[in-house]
């Protein structure tokens, strides 16, 4: 191609409107009428009957009890020169779309994972991510916290879905990992020596206060809405320890007051007792997987009101795969040790009034299956009500996004999903999402893509 046949290209391309761009979006309406025969209302706490959700401008603009008629709505839309549409969700449950307060959209565990790091480059990973962003999207998780990655990938993910380029949930991103060398952040954990190489601050690898907030700071360049630390082992890293200590106190508050002099969260991977207790005392807003919490650890987590999101289904898939022989000798025995435990763990700190927000680790377990956490929640003694919350209030407020996502109510974002039949008498409706709107955009309908 020459150049100046290049530029004209370019400039054509760069003519056409952004709907043209973002071939594979679903068509938008202006106002949308949902007839809900049941809608879950988590700030009540209560299950509400047959109610009207008025749509526009990808807001929530009206609820009204009852089938309204929505003749009105459809002739002040055409008035307006609006799209309209009217949804029937007949013996259907209506919700605000889930979150998932831990996913990592951009891999997926598989027996060759631990090769492909040797052949996949960043660009893979993010074309990938948008296979993984659109299956958790169709599962009625309309947002996502994004807790790390390798290379930056799901900033980029993010994106371009709110560019409306590629379909997938609102993402939160931390971006790359925060941890210590060695530990369960290091990437070259487990490599020859001579491959190793000496991650820094600019990869998320610190040793010290002065390295956290650079670390932290580098992250405010690349992009990230918050920071995921490691402050203690994990399962899927080959090193020898799912539980051990691998940040100091000062590092942790090192991490946590740069964090908060650019607007961020901090959420903290953490098994093992004394991690989630350095986490804790450290400042940080949520404590990821907390197998083994101890009583101390309960305690002043209510003391400092500190979030905890369990991954329940993350524990129990690694410990099946391990079984069948998909990790490296080091890794399975870690997963062996941690995935018994987990779901005790949130049934005990559930009992204890530890404040709980919904998350899955999805990656670790195949995208899209994120709703079986669900049930394995209710197994470990909470209520289907309390485990819808978890899911949209409190992961809201988790995010600091409160007043915008995680519930059905006038001004804030249009993300409305629907189950068949009535999710608290039977909690697996949840794997069985039919319809997902997301910022007033239909992406599912009578259980299939609209894309
Ligand atoms: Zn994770």
């Amino acid at each position: 191609m020459t150049k100046s046949r290049a530029l004209a290209f370019a400039a054509i391309v760069l003519s056409l409107p952004a709907a043209a761009l973002a071939a594979d979006a679903p068509a938008d309406h202006d106002v949308s009428v949902l007839h809900c025969a049941r809608l879950v209302d988590p700030v009540a706490g209560k299950l509400l009957g047959a109610t009207t959700v008025i749509v526009a401008d990808g807001r929530i603009k009206e609820l009204r009890s009852g089938t309204v008629d929505g003749k009105p709505y459809e002739d002040a839309a055409h008035q307006a020169g609006a799209s309209y549409r009217q949804i029937e969700l007949a013996d259907a449950t209506c919700m605000p779309g889930l979150i998932d307060s831990h996913a990592h959209l951009t891999v997926q565990f598989s027996k060759t994972t631990y090769s492909d790091q040797f052949r996949l480059n960043p660009a893979d990973y993010a074309i990938l991510g948008t296979l993984y962003a659109r299956r958790t999207l169709l599962a009625g998780f309309t947002t996502v916290r994004n807790l790390g990655d390798s290379h930056n990938e799901s900033i980029a993910l993010r994106n371009a879905i709110n560019a409306g380029t590629v379909p997938g949930p609102r993402i939160f991103s931390a971006g790359q990992f925060v941890g210590t060398t060695g530990g369960h952040a290091d990437q070259t954990d487990g490599y020859r020596w001579d491959l190793q190489g000496d991650p820094g601050p600019k990869d998320g690898i610190i040793n010290s206060p002065d390295d956290a907030w650079k670390a932290v700071r580098q992250h405010y360049k690349d992009g990230a809405d918050m920071i995921k630390i490691m402050p203690s082992g994990g399962v899927l890293d080959e090193s020898a320890s799912a539980d051990n200590s691998q940040m100091t106190l000062e590092e942790i508050k090192a991490v946590v007051a740069a964090a908060h002099d650019y607007g961020f969260t901090v959420a903290a991977h953490a098994h093992g007792a004394e991690a989630i207790r350095r986490a804790v005392l450290g400042g940080v807003d949520s404590i990821e997987h907390g197998t083994f919490m101890n009583d101390e650890d309960i305690k002043l987590m209510k003391e400092h009101g500190t979030w905890y999101v369990p991954t329940i289904i993350a524990g129990k898939f690694a410990e099946e795969k391990a079984k069948e022989g998909w990790y490296p000798p080091q890794v399975t025995a870690k997963a062996l040790q941690v995935g018994p435990i987990i779901q005790a763990t949130a049934g005990k700190a559930y009992k204890a009034g530890v404040k709980i927000a919904f998350g899955t680790d999805a990656g670790v377990y195949p995208h899209g299956e994120n709703a079986k956490e669900f049930e394995y929640m209710v197994q470990a003694g909470m209520p289907p009500m309390f485990v819808l919350q978890a899911a949209t209030t409190h992961a809201a407020e988790l995010l600091h996004k409160q007043n915008d996502l995680g519930q059905i109510a006038v001004g804030r974002q249009a993300d409305v999903i629907a189950v068949p039949g009535n999710p608290l008498n039977d909690i697996t409706a949840m794997q069985r999402v039919s319809f997902v709107m997301k910022g007033g955009v239909v992406y599912k309908e009578d259980g299939k893509p609209t894309l």
